[in-house]
């Protein structure tokens, strides 16, 4: 989703589903076809990870539902494991990448700008403030809050519902 177009990844993740409907399936894939299929997103290389994790899934039995047994599954990063955990099975889950470290780190005034996935300082202090219920509903919120308000270049902080309480807005007022 950083490097595509949601559309392209729409139409990506309904083909690829159509054809391997469930991990044994994708488990026996040839990798030129998974290949063939993930093309549009031009990540080819994760073909065989992608072969690797429905091995793993059909091993295990099922997708686990736990951050250690998700981080255990081959190409499963923080990233991938607490979104699989929040949208999935409706768990309370840190959920950070490069767009919602954005929202995080301007709101808590982090001034770093390395990348989200070792920033232990920013993940704790999502890990905190991420709900117990509603985590998925949250995480959405923050994505789509990153995507038309917290914007890139120039924040529109005079429409945003956490303005109040934002390190960068009152530091720019
Ligand atoms: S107030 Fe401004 S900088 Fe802070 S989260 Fe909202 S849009 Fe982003």
């Amino acid at each position: 989703m950083q490097r595509s177009r949601s559309v392209t990844v729409a139409k990506v993740y309904e083909r690829l589903f159509t054809r391997w409907p469930d991990a044994e399936r994708l488990a026996r894939a040839r990798i030129d076809s998974i290949v063939a299929v993930i093309r549009p997103l031009g990540l080819t290389s994760r073909a065989a990870k992608l072969r690797d994790l429905a091995k793993a899934i059909v091993q295990f039995g099922d997708v686990p539902d736990s951050l250690d047994g998700l981080l255990a599954l081959p190409g499963v990063g923080p990233y991938a494991a607490g979104a699989t955990l929040a949208v999935a099975f409706n768990k309370q889950a840190a959920v950070v990448d490069g767009v919602t470290a954005r929202v995080y780190r301007r709101y808590f005034g982090l001034a770093s700008d390395a990348p989200a996935v070792g920033d232990e300082e920013l993940w704790s202090l999502v890990r905190k403030i991420t709900p117990r219920r509603s985590t998925k509903e949250w995480n959405w919120a923050v994505l789509d809050l990153a995507a038309t308000v917290c914007l890139p270049k120039v924040p529109r902080c005079s429409t945003c519902p956490l303005q109040a309480g934002c390190a960068l807005s009152r530091a720019r007022s």
